[in-house]
């Protein structure tokens, strides 16, 4: 199989078997609803360790390419990531085109609720960038193949703090492996994006005692660590040049680009954001930098073991506190082999994939 952060190059052919190709995906689906505006696509990329599971992110595309191809990438971001945890799900991932203007958003997530129905378990939704509790409730009317909801289908409410948790620990190991320090007191961390997984982290790292400066363009969110963890807030993209031990991406993807690399002023980048490397070669150049890196898959999976292990809180807590150990080996073989951190997950991951049953597969 060939590794989807590989494939992944910047141009994007607009044809859908060439992306096919370049994404190796499973299978695509789309759902169009006059209606409620509704314009959807599930991306399917393995069901070899079981059935797809995978959010549905509801933002602005500038074009149907661009929300295929992000779909198909983030779908393979969770196959690996299913993966490299050993959980009995392969990856999907949903993605639905903003509408301007949204007139019955409860009708839009039943219609998408009836799209997830339409592929009979093949695909499990769950809550993304610009979906909500309330939307994954809407979709569990029309189907039990739903997370993140309060209590139909499979209840597992907000994974957010779950994911930050699992950051934390990541973020721990990337400190004692590259700054050989146990604790985060006294360093200083800037996060871009404190929404739900940014605030969440925020608020462990600054019980630890560590520094912070953070952006977000949501003058709330921001005044909000201002308050609570007397943090520093600077303007748009000068978060990427802060002097920091540790920046950690919680916002958008594809934020370690030409553009960012040779601003950042960090030792490490560990943070929740998906799809973080906007080209494969990105690892060369924060090799360049001497910058350790934690592979986004594998540092943002806590939300996806919260919603794997449903009413068992301590494996959920023990699954959490191991992605150090995960990370820290990551770390370490990538030096001894002097490979990228990316290039030692990936290849975990899909050593475990290889050696699944194919019985699901296309
Ligand atoms: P969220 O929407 O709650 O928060 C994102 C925050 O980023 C918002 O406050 C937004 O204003 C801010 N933001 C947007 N553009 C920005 C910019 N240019 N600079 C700085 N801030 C900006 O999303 P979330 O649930 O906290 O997820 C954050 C990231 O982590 C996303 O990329 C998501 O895909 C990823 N992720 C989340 C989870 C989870 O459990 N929520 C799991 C895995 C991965």
């Amino acid at each position: 199989m060939a590794s989807y952060i590989e494939s992944r190059e910047s141009g994007v052919s607009t044809d859908l078997f060439d992306m096919a190709e370049q994404y190796p995906f499973s299978d695509v689906h789309f759902w169009r609803d006059p209606e409620t505006q509704l314009q959807a696509i599930i991306a399917i990329h393995s069901t070899k360790l079981g059935p797809a599971i995978g959010g549905c992110r509801m933002i602005d595309y500038p074009s149907t390419q661009a929300a295929v191809k992000d779909a198909c990438c983030l779908a393979a971001g969770m196959s690996y990531k299913t993966a490299i945890n050993r959980l009995p799900f392969g990856g999907g991932k949903a993605v639905i085109l903003k509408p301007k203007h949204v007139t019955d958003r409860r009708a839009l997530f039943a219609s998408f609720g009836r799209f997830v129905e339409s592929l009979n378990g093949r695909y499990i939704t769950a809550m993304d960038s610009g979906t909500s509790i309330a939307d994954m409730d809407v979709i569990a009317s029309q189907t039990n193949h739903v997370m993140c909801t309060t209590t139909a289908g499979l209840a597992s409410g907000d994974p957010s703090p779950h994911t930050a948790k699992g950051v934390y620990y990541g973020i721990k190991a990337a400190v004692k492996f590259k700054l050989q320090q146990e604790s985060l007191s006294g360093l200083h961390i800037a996060i871009q994006g404190v929404g739900n997984v940014g605030y969440a982290l925020a608020k462990l790292l600054h019980n630890d005692g560590a520094k912070l400066t953070v952006a977000d363009p949501n003058p709330l969110a921001t005044q909000r660590l201002i308050n609570e963890f007397g943090a520093e807030v600077v303007a748009g993209d000068d978060i990427y040049g802060i002097n920091c031990d540790v920046f950690s991406p919680c916002a958008l993807g594809q934020v370690i680009n030409a553009h960012s690399i040779v601003q950042f002023n960090t030792s490490i980048i560990a943070g929740s954001a998906n799809n973080q490397l906007q080209t494969p070669d990105m690892t060369d150049a924060l090799a360049a930098r001497g910058i350790l890196y934690a592979p986004d898959y594998v540092i943002n999976s806590g939300g996806v073991l919260q919603i794997s292990y449903l009413n068992k809180p301590d494996v959920v807590q023990h699954k959490l506190a191991a992605l150090y150990d995960t990370l820290l080996a990551i770390f370490t073989q990538a030096e001894q082999q002097n490979r990228s951190t990316v290039n030692i997950a990936n290849g975990l991951a899909e050593k475990i994939l290889a050696g699944a049953n194919d019985e699901s597969q296309h």
